[in-house]
């Protein structure tokens, strides 16, 4: 799943792993835990994430490998926020390609960027979510996509996997449109 902070990846993931017994990974998720379990690794990611920066490939790739490894046999993963940079869209087509499992799709929310900030102000106010809170930080997060995670989308796209879908409509018309590639796979 691939998008701007607030595109709804998460949201439509967790709707895959229901519908297709996927195994769901988002590195945001694996972050925020490693924070609320107070770990190194967590006290070093939070420095980057409540500026709304990126946390350094080397410790993202780690922490990915990790998690893979731990997991037992699934139908498929779902990657939702990563990779985020063409060295850790490399590191994962190498990692894939070890396992004999290559990317199968990348499937891109597009959404416009005001809409996204208005979209993650108020997840921030319901959530408490802390890079979600301020207006200047959640800017940041889309400058940091727009600049840095954008290029990934032509890694994929020059592998003929990219599908780009509208993540303005409603959350059932999203879907609809992933389960019928999901389902053509
Ligand atoms: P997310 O939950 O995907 O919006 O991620 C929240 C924050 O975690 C991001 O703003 C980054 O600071 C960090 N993060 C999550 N995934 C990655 C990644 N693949 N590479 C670098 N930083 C990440």
């Amino acid at each position: 799943m691939f998008g701007p902070p607030g595109c709804g990846k998460g949201t439509q993931a967790s709707k895959m792993v229901d519908k297709y017994n996927l195994c769901h990974i988002s590195t945001g998720d694996l972050f925020r835990s490693e924070i609320t379990g107070k770990t190194a690794l967590g006290m070093e990611a939070k420095a980057f994430m409540d500026k709304g920066e990126l946390v350094p490939d080397s410790v993202t790739i780690n922490m990915l490998k990790l998690k893979m490894q731990s997991l037992p046999d699934v139908n498929g993963f779902i990657f939702d926020g990563f990779p985020r940079t063409i060295p850790q869209a490399e590191a994962l087509d190498n990692m894939l390609q070890e396992m004999n499992e290559p990317v199968s799709k990348m499937i891109s929310l597009k959404v416009r960027d005001e809409e996204l900030v208005k979209r993650l102000l108020m997840r921030g106010e319901a959530s408490g979510r802390a890079d979600d809170l301020s207006e200047d930080v959640i800017w940041n997060r889309v400058r940091v996509y727009n600049e840095q995670t954008l290029p990934v989308a032509s890694h994929y796209q020059k592998q003929s996997k990219l599908v780009e879908i509208n993540g303005e409509e409603s959350i059932e018309a999203v879907f609809g449109e992933i389960s019928r590639i999901l389902d053509s796979l």
